[in-house]
């Protein structure tokens, strides 16, 4: 794919899984891109790989949920590429409990990296954006932002949020040449799905394979998706062409393919 020459991205939760694949998916459309995360080696590692490939790519140490930590990656990311003109609002993690088991830092955290880290993340480039008259902000939200399942109200109410606030965005954003969008995937064959899968394990003494099996079918999948296909999504969304498309959910449910 190309298409993206010339422009310059920020994906956070960069280091793993399906924000490392629309990383390199951005990159080998021709986009410069900056990968964040909280934890740095695996960012470094990605960025180091990608450069071997000959794409452009930085790697920045940002915990998303800290607003300090988020003006600092706005500001490095500027000044190693120039300007940013598309964010990828990936970080995100994911807990499952029944309603009585949740703590509330287990909640708060939930909400802080979903939800008030893709604010912060939006805020810091927004205006920028806006007086460029340019700019791609995809949210990666989930399934689970706009359906609801047994033990894992916290992170549906944060997808759902992620959810709202895409939309509410894209309302605020019409005009000015920015626009938000959210990709809402099923169960994707990533790291966050294998701790998934572990703790199915642990509760049920089921074997791997039978507690991939038990997920996918109460999802109503017919197996995992794959982070590149999320990744494509992402990449459609920032294209030039994409301008009109605005506040809108791109749903990736696996059902496409046997
Ligand atoms: P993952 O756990 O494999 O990777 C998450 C990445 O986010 C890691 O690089 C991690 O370092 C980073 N991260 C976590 N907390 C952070 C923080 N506070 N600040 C900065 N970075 C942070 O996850 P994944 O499966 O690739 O999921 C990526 C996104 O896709 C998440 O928002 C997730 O909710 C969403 N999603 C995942 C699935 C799935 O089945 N895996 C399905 C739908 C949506």
């Amino acid at each position: 794919m190309s298409g993206l020459e010339g422009y310059n991205a920020i994906v956070t939760g960069g280091g793993r899984g399906i924000g490392a694949a629309a990383g390199i998916a951005l990159a080998r459309a021709g986009a410069k891109v900056s990968l964040a995360a909280r934890n740095e080696t695996q960012v470094v590692e990605i960025a180091a790989e990608m450069r071997k490939e000959g794409l452009e790519a930085f790697a920045f140490r940002c915990d998303v949920t800290d607003p300090h930590q988020v003006r600092d990656l706005a500001l490095s990311a500027s000044e190693a590429m120039g300007r940013i003109d598309i964010l990828i609002n990936n970080a995100g993690t994911a807990t499952s409990n029944p309603l009585s088991r949740i703590t509330l830092a287990e909640w708060q955290h939930i909400m802080d990296v979903n939800v008030t880290g893709t604010f912060l993340c939006s805020q810091a480039v927004f205006e920028q954006m806006k007086e460029r008259r340019w700019g791609r902000i995809v949210n990666v939200a989930s399934i689970a932002g706009i359906e609801g399942d047994k033990y894992i109200s916290a992170y549906t109410a944060a997808k759902h949020a992620v959810v709202g606030f895409t939309r509410a965005m894209a309302e605020e954003a019409k005009g000015t040449g920015v626009t938000f969008n959210a990709v809402c995937p099923g169960y994707v064959d990533t790291p966050l799905t294998d701790e998934t899968i572990a703790r199915i394990m642990h509760q049920t003494g089921r074997s791997w394979q039978e507690s991939l099996s038990a997920l996918l079918e109460r999802a109503g999948q017919p197996r995992l998706i794959r982070a590149h296909e999320v990744a494509d999504a992402v990449v459609e969304l920032c294209m030039e062409a994409a301008g009109h498309t605005n506040g809108e959910l791109v749903v990736l449910d696996g059902t496409d393919t046997p």
